[in-house]
């Protein structure tokens, strides 16, 4: 046998006994005959550079150091779930989803494993990427961490498709966590608290030969691609656990939400038998074709539901209550506990989110409360014990002064916050306007980062977010921890920012209760500031989704000189305060009046590009079919109850060159 020959035998061996150990959990060889093989491919390879191959198992060990992670755009985007609790939410949605799908619904039950997303590519059977799920558009590539996870194959078996995406959670087992634990507190160093963010921050390690320490495992729930030979959820776990993924068997198809809860209460209690985190149930329509049909909302698949368990609970002291001042002014209690051991953290603080939630609870300071982690990472308060009341402590009286300013704290009708209304002048909401004004999905200005923001306002650099324009390199550089380079990075950052689309800068500005969507719909509908700042009440009423109380808060902010004022300023410098001349010349009001529910499978353009298509031109898209739908655009395999209820009433059917033809 020559070298390479013995090489390629080798790497097939260990390949197998992986497989075998860490994704069957069943080896077939021990760890000492594994060792022996191992050792004799490391040094073949040694002696035979020109054999190299990047997925050799002997890369498992790891090695490769990363600096900065490469940011990857998702080519399917990597939703969040919507969350239920209860036998009444589960039918809830089995009952919107029967509006919208024909036929009957089956549904996959898997279990929620809680660790990090992470989404594999795959290309002729070898893995060539692994990111994070970052903000579900873009993520890190953390290919060479991931290579180091036994579980996960760096070459598949049997009959795969040539390219596809996996998606799974990379955790880590219980076992493993308090064993890296117990040598830590043997090094004398803090333990570290959950295996949740261990798993995620293993992720982000730069050496990869420490990752490999860490026992991670990667189970696998998802395939992405296009044209996949795939028709169910189920079939796709199956089949992913015949190309060599580790697919955890509990999987069960239930024919209806009674076998549904079926799973859900059997997994509720025998979950802590399991040797991984788990905070719940994930139920997915079963057949795919109907998965299409139903689409995704912004947040979430419309087709899959998570099933959280019930939170576990502790009860500590409630030693002090504090206030924390937000960018808005909104003040937020906060509990200041005794520490305490939650669900695998240390406890400390929890929201008490308002007065009314405080006097609802008659929580009081020196109090045994009850406490509860839920899916959020921040614990809350449900109750008090009241049997180990102090008999003197007295009603909790709420701060009637901002803890920052001093100022009289304001509450308006029918609010549940208090609010500071010393807006120009509370240091919080200065800093928390502009870190909010420069964050991610606003304005996105890289180099400059909220820490630094806070540092800008103190030193008396910066008061608005107009003053972000103004800076120079110069006045940076004296400031703790600026280099010349990043004090430039930062100036280069604050110029790119003027390229942000106006929608963008319109969230930017941090105007209440108008988030990411509604400030899509205000620059839509009104294309300009300008126009915007003009609108009665009436008019931004008018708007589709836009509510009494986003009308108020919009003319609220331009009654005021001081915003007035700034945003003149953002307009001197350039920033995009109306549509691009590209936007305006793609958007038309051919379509305006009409609502359209989309069906089927297209050729020309994708689900997701018609509708886009239809809004862009001044359409609406709605989900079912009612008497308010204008058109329905059938493509292939539409449902016969759709077309029979379209038919009904008298609602026109038209084919996607039909539509095309519209425009
Ligand atoms: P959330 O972040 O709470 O909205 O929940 C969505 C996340 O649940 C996904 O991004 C996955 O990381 C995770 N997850 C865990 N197990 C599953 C599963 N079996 N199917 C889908 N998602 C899962
Ligand atoms: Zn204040």
């Amino acid at each position: 046998m020559t070298s390479e020959e013995k090489i390629k035998q080798l790497r097939a061996q260990l390949r197998e006994h992986n497989y075998n150990y860490y994704v069957l959990d069943n080896p077939t060889v021990s760890d000492y005959e594994f060792d022996v093989l191992l050792k004799e491919l490391q040094d073949l390879e040694t002696a035979h550079p020109e054999f190299d191959d990047p997925n050799s198992p002997t890369r498992r060990v790891g090695g490769e150091v990363t600096k900065n992670f490469e940011t990857v755009a998702h080519e399917f985007r990597m939703y969040s779930l919507d969350n239920s609790y209860s036998k009444e939410d589960l039918e809830d949605w089995e009952k919107r989803i029967k509006k919208m799908v024909d036929g009957e619904v089956h549904y996959t039950c898997e279990l929620k494993y809680d660790g990090a997303s992470m989404s594999l590519t795959y290309e002729n059977g070898t893995l060539v990427r692994a990111v994070t799920r970052g903000d579900g558009f873009q993520g890190d590539n953390v290919t060479p961490n991931v290579k180091t996870i036994k579980s996960v194959p760096l070459k598949l078996q049997g009959d795969f498709p040539q390219k596809f995406e996996i998606r799974g959670e990379i955790v880590l087992p219980f076992e493993g966590f308090t064993q890296m634990n117990a040598e830590r507190v043997a090094n004398g160093e803090e333990p570290y608290r959950n295996p949740r963010n261990t798993a995620s921050g293993s992720l982000k390690l730069q050496d990869s030969a420490e990752v490999a320490k860490r026992p991670l495992e990667c189970l696998l729930y998802s395939l992405k691609g296009s044209k996949l030979p795939i028709q169910t959820q189920y079939e796709s776990l199956e089949k992913a656990r015949e190309w060599g993924f580790k697919v955890p068997e509990v999987a069960k198809l239930a024919q209806n939400i009674d076998e549904v809860l079926e799973f859900v209460n059997y997994w509720d209690v025998h979950r802590h038998e399991l040797p991984y985190e788990t905070d719940g149930v994930v139920i997915k329509v079963n057949n795919l074709q109907q998965q299409e049909e139903l689409g995704y909302t912004a947040k979430a698949p419309r087709w899959a539901m998570a099933y959280k368990f019930k939170a576990e609970q502790v009860a500590t002291t409630l030693e002090q209550i504090t206030y924390q001042v937000g960018r808005t002014g909104a003040i937020t209690p906060v509990a200041n506990l005794t520490p305490v051991e939650l669900a695998g953290t240390i406890v400390k603080r929890a929201s008490l989110h308002n007065a009314d939630q405080i006097e609802k609870l008659d929580i009081r300071e020196g109090d045994t409360v009850f406490v509860e982690k839920g899916g959020e990472i921040i614990p809350k308060i449900i109750g008090v014990d009241f049997t180990r009341r102090d008999p003197n402590s007295q009603p909790t009286q709420y701060r009637t002064q901002c803890p920052e300013c001093s100022t009289p704290l304001v509450r308006k009708e029918g609010e549940a916050q208090h609010y500071c209304p010393n807006t120009e002048g509370c240091p919080p909401q200065i800093i928390g306007r502009i870190q909010h004004y420069i964050s991610r999905k606003a304005m996105d200005i890289e180099g400059l980062g909220g820490e630094t923001v806070a540092l800008l306002v103190t030193n008396g650099l910066i008061n608005n977010y107009a003053d972000l324009y103004l800076l120079k390199a110069e006045q940076l550089i004296p400031l703790e921890r600026m280099a010349q380079k990043s004090a430039e990075n930062l100036v280069a950052g604050v110029e790119a920012s003027k390229h942000i689309p106006f929608e963008r800068v319109l969230f930017a500005l941090g105007i209440r209760y108008v988030g990411e969507t509604v400030a899509k719909k205000l620059a839509k509908h009104f294309k300009s500031i300008d126009a915007l700042m003009a609108a009665s009440f009436e008019a931004l009423i008018a708007v589709d989704e836009i509510g009494d109380r986003i009308a108020e808060s919009v003319i609220e902010f331009f009654t005021s000189e001081e915003n007035i004022a700034t945003i003149q300023r953002l307009k001197e410098y350039g920033v995009q305060l109306q549509l691009s001349e590209e936007t305006l010349a793609n958007q038309t009001d051919t379509l305006a009046g009409n609502t359209f529910v989309v069906s089927g499978v297209f050729h020309k353009v994708s689900r997701t590009e018609l509708k886009k298509l239809i809004e862009d031109n001044g359409g609406k898209v709605s989900s079912s079919i009612s008497g308010k739908t204008n058109y329905v655009v059938a493509g292939d395999n539409m449902g016969p109850s759709k077309r029979t209820k379209a038919e009904g009433l008298g609602i026109a059917i038209i084919s996607e060159d039909d539509f095309l033809g519209m425009l």
